[in-house]
């Protein structure tokens, strides 16, 4: 590829300093059409020409095209490789130096009629990359002086290496710009997807918490939970010395239930009590299924005999209640143990749980449908 000192020792010296400061504007210059708008702008003054214009080779249409002549944007000019002086140059890569546009049969005067500019004297370069392939073609029209000499010839080759590094230069940019775009737009598809993803996995995750600790019939917490709570609950309780109760809750004569309307009708009225029970609680109490036909609510805290007046609300309510399972009416009975946290108990919360079933079994053995108290 042709360098600029290659040429230099035809230069003269005040021309190659401009020369050297013009290739370093060029190559700083990153934008395409303002690159262009430089290149000729300062082709046409260092060459004291009155027009220059810039052809580029498009390959895949084999036409030279350019956007900018004299500085200014125009219509896009495109003909084809090999035609008028840069379409010669743009294919056989010859420097093309004419002193009378007219007398040569290779002028294409289309485009000075289109301008109403009158093109005398011509030289046109080539411009190559890297690699010596032609890019495109430079050139410059009317050396005021005259025609362009040898000298010239020199110059405004040495110009177009400039220029076609620093052509190169800005497409590799674009190229690189258009590259981290498609990069960054990737990324935040990707990152928009994981922000969902996790969402739905969050979801998820709260669901089968949720479920875990959830009895699926009755739809109130599982044992597993209760004991979990009810270990915190007693230790809370001893620390802080508030109060807490337990309730311990079993329906009456339940296995007559399931033998008269049926294991179905059963699992309703077990819904059904579990329900009504829940619709009376406070926020802060926890009712779970114990097991089988027995419930266990924790309640806290709870002023002097509150529990055992709570424990009498939901045995009422209980026993006025008529459950309806395919069309017919059940009535059912509880029977309730109630404990509450003393300081003798400390943190041993099975304890409190051994006193509330021991009042259960109390109520039950005193006739069922009654609430008995834990005495400590
Ligand atoms: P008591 O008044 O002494 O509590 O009598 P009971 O019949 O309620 O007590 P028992 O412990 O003898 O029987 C409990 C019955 O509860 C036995 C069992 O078949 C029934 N049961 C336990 N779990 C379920 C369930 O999930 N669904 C249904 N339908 N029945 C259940
Ligand atoms: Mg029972
Ligand atoms: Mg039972």
């Amino acid at each position: 590829m042709t360098n600029i000192f290659d040429n230099a020792h035809y230069i003269k010296p005040e021309r190659l300093s401009i020369l050297l400061k013009i290739g370093l504007r060029l190559t700083a210059e990153r934008d395409l059409e303002r690159l262009l708008r430089m290149i000729i702008e300062e082709t046409t003054a260092v060459m004291e020409a009155e027009r220059s214009s810039l052809f580029l080779v498009d390959r895949e249409k084999d036409e030279m095209w350019a956007k900018i002549a004299q500085g200014v944007d125009t219509a896009e000019i495109r003909f084809p490789v090999g035609t008028g002086i840069a379409g010669t140059v743009g294919k056989t890569g010859e420097i093309i130096n004419i002193a009378d546009a007219y007398a040569d049969p290779r002028f294409n005067p289309a485009i000075d009629k289109r301008t109403g500019f009158r093109t005398k004297s011509i030289l046109c370069v080539p411009l190559r990359n890297m690699q010596g392939a032609i890019i495109g073609a430079v050139q410059v029209l009317n050396k005021r002086s005259g025609a362009f000499s040898a000298d010239d010839e020199s110059l405004l080759t040495a110009l177009a290496s400039q220029a076609a590094i620093a052509l190169e230069n800005a497409d590799l940019y674009r190229k690189l710009r258009e590259l981290n775009s498609t990069l960054e737009e990737k990324v935040e598809e990707r990152t928009a997807d994981l922000v969902a993803a996790n969402e739905r996995l969050s979801i998820l995750n709260q669901e089968l918490e949720q479920i875990s600790i959830t009895d699926g019939l009755t739809q109130v917490f599982n044992r597993r939970f209760f004991m979990e709570r009810i270990r915190q609950e007693v230790k809370r309780v001893s620390r802080y010395g508030s109060s807490a109760s337990l309730l311990m809750i079993d329906i009456d004569y339940f296995k007559k239930v399931n033998d008269t309307y049926g294991h179905l009708a059963g699992d309703a009225v077990l819904a059904g009590v579990a329900g009504l029970i829940k619709g009376k609680l406070r926020e802060t109490d926890v009712l779970a299924r114990y097991g089988g036909e027995e419930f266990v609510l924790i309640a806290t805290p709870m002023e002097n005999n509150g529990a055992a007046v709570l424990a009498e609300r939901i045995r009422d309510m209980v026993e006025k209640h008529t459950f309806r399972h395919e069309g017919r009416d059940i009535k059912v009975t509880i029977s309730i143990g109630v404990s509450s946290w003393s300081p003798a108990i400390r943190e041993n919360y099975d304890e409190l749980v051994r006193l509330a079933d021991g009042a259960l079994y109390a109520a039950k053995e005193d006739g069922r449908n009654r609430v008995r108290v834990a005495r400590i």
